[in-house]
């Protein structure tokens, strides 16, 4: 058998071939770099915290810590004094679990946002998971965990105030006030509810649904309240409660857009000039040719594309900043690349090799995510895996 040996008789054998060691470092070889600011996160978090007062601050760390790498950034909120956290999904929450005693947290609580599916009973309790109950079925069925394990199980419930998508709807509040018996298993340690207009603080469906709230808490019986996501927590004092759930504003992204980004920068993402040059008016650049020269253009072609999660909506609507100056992205986003037209930058500022910024100084999540029509957690939570990532801070 001839496969996976050497052909030029150097007597490598397949085996060999698997152990070859790289010999540059992957920093060197990457065509991007993405680094995390875990200080800023936990900087964030403390601005939270002062911004939320006496009420507790939790972290949702939910998709990888909205694409930033839970495993980095949950043991350093934890040590900033987080104790709640939150999760969308099972799987989620058993890995925060591992991550959080790895970090000697095994304290804190880890809260599933989902809500617990069927046959996952034994995984959240094995693992200590505290599920949202979002529905009257839920509630029946975590109830029967704990009656089956003559334990009582700690969960949350979800009243649904105006968003419609989880949480008990109005006539399941009125059920279980009229029959409480559901919760006599459970340990009720919180009822929550969701906002869907927070970071518009005019909109009336705010208030709207804080009267909900108040009238569902009316009838279920006393338990610490959590509303406020991010934008929730600048709404104002009422919007506080108990428990806040910040996540997109511990990770830079500006949680009231009506003012000033109160929250420290923490994702600077730089991808590598692989080619540039010169071309004439007319011609075309990248698929579709969309973009055409309207005279002589220098074009920058550069390492990242929508495999790393450079949103495709950025043709010919994004920039990158190089040199202090802004460079708009011309044509298509391709996989591997974005061309930008680097003409406004003087004839050799902008090389092959050279790093221009996609997201940093001058150009933040928020900005990106505007030239893309969409929000700065679409683009972190894309955020691929082909970045050379690095992290600065959160020793411990
Ligand atoms: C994602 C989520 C949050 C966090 O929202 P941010 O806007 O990122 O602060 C809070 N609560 C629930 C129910 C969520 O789904």
């Amino acid at each position: 058998m001839a496969a996976g040996g050497a052909a030029d008789g150097s007597g490598g054998t397949a085996g060999q071939t698997a152990a070859r060691v790289r010999a540059s470092d992957p920093a060197t070889r990457a065509g991007a770099h993405l680094t995390v600011d875990l200080d800023a996160i936990a900087a964030n978090y403390r601005i939270l915290c002062a911004q939320t007062g006496d009420t507790a601050c939790g972290a949702v760390v939910k998709a990888n810590a909205y694409g930033l790498g839970v495993d980095r950034v949950a043991p350093v909120l934890a040590r900033a004094g987080a104790r709640d956290f939150f999760v969308a999904t099972i799987d989620e929450a058993l890995d925060l679990r591992e991550i959080l005693d790895a970090a000697g947290i095994p304290e804190a609580r880890v809260v599933v946002l989902n809500g617990p599916l069927p046959g996952t009973e034994p995984d959240l309790v094995g693992f200590g998971i505290t599920p949202v109950l979002n529905s009257l079925d839920d509630l029946a069925r975590w109830g029967a965990a704990a009656r089956a394990r003559e334990m009582r199980l700690p969960a949350i419930l979800h009243v649904d105030t105006g968003m419609s998508r989880l949480g008990l709807p109005d006539e399941a509040v009125q059920v279980l006030a009229e029959a409480p018996d559901p919760l006599a298993p459970l340990r009720l340690d919180g009822v929550m509810s969701h906002l869907a207009c927070a970071p518009d603080p005019d909109n009336p469906e705010n208030a709207a649904q804080l009267a909900r709230l108040r009238s569902a808490l009316a009838l279920l019986p006393t338990a610490p309240v959590s509303l406020a996501n991010s934008s929730g927590i600048f709404l104002g004092p009422a919007y506080r409660f108990d428990l806040a759930r910040p996540g997109v504003a511990l990770y830079g992204v500006n949680p009231a857009p009506y003012r000033d980004n109160p929250m420290h920068p923490v994702v600077h993402l730089c991808a590598r000039v692989l080619q540039v040059r010169q071309i004439d008016a007319q011609r075309g650049v990248g698929y579709g040719s969309t973009f055409r020269a309207a005279g002589p253009t220098r074009i920058a072609t550069v390492a990242a594309g929508y495999g790393d999660g450079v949103l495709r909506a950025l043709s010919n609507s994004g920039c990158v900043v190089a040199g202090g100056q802004r460079l708009p992205i011309v044509g298509r986003v391709s996989m591997d690349s974005i061309t930008v037209d680097a003409t406004a930058l003087p004839p050799d500022a902008l090389t092959a090799g050279d790093s221009v910024t996609l997201i940093g100084p001058g150009h933040d999540v928020d900005a990106l995510a505007t030239e893309a029509g969409t929000i700065g957690y679409e683009i972190l939570t894309a955020l691929g895996r082909r970045y050379h990532r690095s992290y600065r801070g959160g020793d411990g």
